[in-house]
């Protein structure tokens, strides 16, 4: 393996960090659950949502991290991410798929053990089939759609499906769930999802465990905590909302080298479409990263990275492999030194969500987007780094 001091571009994961945001989710959620289960002592569970090889931070690290910390269950996208879990923990896990499953996957997700998201009584069937062809009992949980129109039974229609769903003897419903389209930025409109969904359940009269929240509504509607959380952007010490969130810290830092430096005239043009033209005569520094690497195409002449604690402006085009950002301010810059696009540089930081708004996106796909090939090698920190 190469070593850091050798890598152009790359990504830190702080797994200190990780811990730390589990503890203050924990914290939370235990103070501020309304729920009448609480009073039954019964902690509200997290769920740790690792999709996406874990929102870019590598899915078997942080995984293997959050089993360390105690975290209740894990869920993911797809079979794929499924397998890395059962990889990474053995067989005991609780791992539960948001994504629908695609017939073809349904005896190795009964074989494996893992909790598929069933929307629909057809579903249901090929589980239940597979199932008794096992010889197992299968968990499952079934989602509410009370908004969201991804996956689930429409919560109109649920309470009598979901009765019939609950008498095939192969599967044991483990929860009942939803999922809000709008946390982020409605509150009246995630309340009306919530009482939708707390209306299903009331019907039904199963004692089922029931879960909502993801980071948003954790955050902006505590009701919506419930007998279980899921929240995935908090766990990286992100906010979902404007509102700071001052008890996380964030886990991930995406890092690369200054390949190149120059001093251009006023008038000449830097990078594809010569949409900048230097005005002044100026310092350009070329950074050995482009959006192949995950730093967006539409940052272009609309992001900020730091060097020597100082935030430089990305001039130009970003381009596949490089980018070119103003330095006139920074006489002692030179190659190899190293530049921060997400996270803290002695007294300045980057956040996620700033580069997305910058982006015009959010910091979901911007973390999502960091290439996962050998140009972006992951570096791991912290007390329980391999
Ligand atoms: C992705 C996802 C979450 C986590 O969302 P965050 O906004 O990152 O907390 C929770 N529930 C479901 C169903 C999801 O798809």
């Amino acid at each position: 393996m190469v070593p850091q001091s050798y890598y152009r571009c790359w990504v830190e994961v702080d797994l200190d960090a990780l811990r730390h945001n589990v503890t203050a989710i924990r914290r939370r959620i235990s103070s501020a659950n309304p729920s009448p289960r609480a009073a039954e002592g019964r902690r509200p569970q997290l769920i740790a949502v690792v999709k996406a090889d874990a929102y870019g931070h590598g899915l078997a690290q942080v995984a293997s991290t959050l089993m360390q910390c105690g975290v209740d269950a894990f869920a993911v996208a797809n079979l794929a991410e499924a397998l890395v879990l059962r990889h990474v923990g053995g067989s005991g896990w609780p791992v539960l798929l948001f994504g629908s499953a695609l017939p073809f996957e349904v005896a190795k997700i009964v074989e494996q053990n893992i909790t598929p998201t069933i929307s629909t009584l057809d579903e249901a069937q090929l589980f239940e089939i597979e199932a008794a062809l096992q010889s197992k009992t299968v968990p499952v949980q079934v989602e509410i759609d009370t908004g969201m129109g991804r996956v689930g039974f429409w919560y109109k229609e649920a309470a009598e499906q979901i009765t019939k769903l609950a008498a095939l003897p192969h599967l044991r419903i483990e929860a009942l769930y939803t999922h809000f389209a709008s946390a982020d930025e409605n509150l009246a409109e995630t309340k009306r999802g919530l009482e939708a969904f707390l209306g299903v359940a009331k019907q039904l009269n199963l004692g089922l465990p029931l879960h909502a929240a993801n980071s948003a509504a954790l955050l902006n509607l505590p009701e919506a905590i419930l007998d279980a959380v899921r929240p995935g952007l908090l766990l990286y010490g992100i906010s979902p909302t404007k509102r700071p969130t001052s008890e996380l810290r964030p886990v991930l830092t995406f890092k690369a080298r200054v390949a190149l430096v120059k001093d251009v005239a006023a008038g000449r043009t830097i990078s594809y479409g010569q949409t900048f033209v230097a005005t002044q005569p100026m310092r350009i520094a070329t950074i050995a990263a482009g959006y192949g690497d995950g730093f967006i195409r539409n940052l272009s002449n609309a992001a900020q990275v730091l060097i020597n604690g100082q935030r430089c402006p990305v001039v130009g085009r970003v381009t596949m492999d490089q980018i070119m950002v103003d330095v006139t301010g920074l006489p002692s810059i030179k190659c190899g030194d190293e530049v921060v696009f997400i996270g803290r540089q002695r007294e300045a930081e980057i956040t996620a969500s700033e580069m997305a708004s910058w982006a015009g996106t959010i910091a979901w796909e911007v973390l999502c987007g960091i290439t996962k090939t050998a140009r972006v090698p992951r570096v791991y920190r912290g007390a329980s780094a391999a």
